[in-house]
């Protein structure tokens, strides 16, 4: 694991949160993706070598709809960058994480991508993220 890949944002009202980001950024988003397996919309910001991803639910059942039910609109992950997902995957579960994803799968952005359950990193949703090459 090298460095964050980017940090997920859970929003409601996605045109609404990219106008304000846009704002609060001083330019536009670089792309919007959907990920229909996920059930979200995303929008990808870069703030210089780092990158905001937005995040809004496109149906009931979505995690993000579920995690803005529950807490509210904030920040929902943490990705960090890593060049072998599976053995990392490995790793981890090996040294206790709960991993939700024992299989990598696709992401937004051109990534394969796992989560580690937040009850085994301190409350906080953990993604790891991989560059399809
Ligand atoms: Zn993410």
């Amino acid at each position: 694991m090298h460095k964050i890949e980017h940090i997920g944002i859970a929003v409601k009202d996605l045109e609404k949160a990219n106008k304000l980001y846009a704002q609060l950024f001083g330019k536009a988003h670089y792309k919007m993706e959907e990920v229909a397996s996920e059930g979200v919309n995303t929008s990808f910001f870069k703030v210089g070598e780092n990158k905001i991803e937005l995040l809004e639910a496109t149906n009931n059942n979505s995690a993000i709809a579920k995690f803005i039910e529950k807490k509210g609109e904030g920040i929902h992950h943490i990705a960090f960058d890593v060049d072998d997902i599976e053995k990392e995957i490995f790793r981890l579960k090996s040294e206790g994480f709960k991993v939700i994803n024992e299989k990598p799968k696709r992401g937004a952005d051109n990534k394969l991508v796992a989560f580690l359950h937040p009850k085994s990193t301190n409350g906080v949703l953990i993604e790891l993220c991989q560059e399809i090459i």
